[in-house]
């Protein structure tokens, strides 16, 4: 292999047993949406159901549908927008969808089938979702739709993980509980309330609701510096989260290049001594930034080797002038660790100028997945410390 992605599937497991310990019976829905998050649909699907995953969430029919072939007969929710015509094939799968339009409810009604749905109930992230007298509406349309069932209602956050002040993510929860409140009043049963991610789970013991739905924390990352801050201003020790994937790709050349030569397209790098540069058979198309470029490093034989010049296409050069014995075909880690460093997708989401969450879902998904159980080094500092939930704030 030229660059692929190993995933530890025993720290997906680990990770998922962890919040199952936080969480006692709430049901727990990761979501393997974007390629399980850049890990593999199916690796991190299987491993979530190992580790006692009740549900599996994800944004498309094509995802719920390659979970289906593989034989993974678990509930599936799908969140994202199911176009009018795939309706069939959806309620065909069994899944779970979300809805927001009288046209999907009147579409999947005609197929007399009994379908499940979530409502969604817009409460102040304004992307997808219906305001809660819309949503009452909805409720009342869809009681009159045969085989319609309303199963839940959920609800997303906007503002949990961007910062360590939670008004607005209280306001949200208030929103929700007050349209919860709205459809039991006017007769609907509500089984199924959902409303938390990863940030809200980990913050919020007593606003789980039925159901979680857990993305980057069952990848082993905490959401962001905030949500680790706000946990840990709390005073209780941290979550065992183990990130899971390493990144890697192997060196394709060593050259030698002269004091003052140009490295790339643009000629954005000049070496300033004379440099031995690695050649690596990944680029953009590979998920690799190009915002990377000149910015980031890379591991090779346990050690960092900086991004030299704009990264390419397919092609990336590094400087191993101080990595002697970098020779041909060296596995070089771009995400992940290599002896005692590490690149964390947060450090490369950092330079990238954007989140881990991107820098993972970017990640080629072309490049082979390859299963390591066991493999990823344990993330520093998450020895096997009890972890409390923080008290309710
Ligand atoms: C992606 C997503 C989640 C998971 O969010 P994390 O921050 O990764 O935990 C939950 N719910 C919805 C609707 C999502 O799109």
């Amino acid at each position: 292999m030229r660059t692929w992605v190993e995933v530890d599937t025993a720290a997906l497991t680990e990770n998922v047993r962890a919040f199952r310990h936080l969480v006692g019976s709430t049901l727990l829905a990761p979501t393997v949406k974007s390629n399980g998050y850049g890990h593999g649909l199916l690796l991190a699907a299987r491993a979530f159901l190992a580790g006692g995953a009740d549900w599996l969430c994800v944004d498309a029919l094509d995802e719920a549908r390659t979970l289906r072939a593989a034989g993974i007969a678990a509930p599936i929710y799908v969140f994202g927008y199911v176009p009018l015509d795939e309706l069939a094939e959806a309620a065909s799968l069994d899944l779970r969808l979300v809805v927001y339009n009288r046209e999907t409810i009147d579409r999947l009604a005609a197929l007399g089938a009994q379908v499940r749905v979530h409502l969604k109930v817009e409460t102040g992230n304004h992307r997808q979702g219906l305001p809660p007298a819309e949503v009452l509406a909805l409720a009342d349309h869809l009681r009159r739709s045969p085989g319609i069932v309303l199963e839940g209602l959920s609800s997303h956050f906007a503002n949990i993980e961007d910062t360590t002040d939670h008004t607005y993510a209280r306001h949200q929860l208030a929103c929700f509980e007050a349209a919860v409140a709205a459809l039991q009043a006017a007769g609907h049963a509500v089984p199924m309330r959902h409303l938390s991610n990863t940030a809200a789970t980990l913050l919020w013991p007593d606003q789980r609701f039925e159901m979680v739905r857990l993305g980057i924390g069952a990848y082993g990352i905490w959401p962001s510096k905030e949500t680790r801050i706000a946990a840990l201003l709390t005073g209780r020790a941290e979550m065992p989260l183990r990130p899971a994937l390493t990144w890697k790709t192997r060196v394709a050349q060593v050259k030698s290049v002269p004091e003052g030569a140009f490295v790339g397209y643009g000629c954005t790098y000049m070496t300033t001594h004379p440099t031995r540069l690695a050649i690596l058979p990944v680029g953009y198309a590979d998920g690799f930034d190009r915002g990377l470029s000149n910015l980031a490093h890379v591991l090779i034989r346990g050690r960092r080797a900086p991004v030299r010049g704009r990264i390419c296409m397919n092609i990336t050069m590094v400087d191993v002038t101080d990595i002697p014995d970098a020779a041909l075909e060296d596995e070089v880690v771009l995400l992940g660790g290599q002896g005692s460093e590490r690149l964390t997708a947060d450090q490369i989401g950092d330079w990238a100028q954007t989140i881990s969450y991107e820098v993972l879902a970017r990640i080629g998904g072309h490049l082979p997945r390859v299963e390591v159980p066991g493999s990823a080094a344990p993330h520093p500092g998450a020895a096997a410390r009890a972890w409390r939930p923080p008290r309710a704030d």
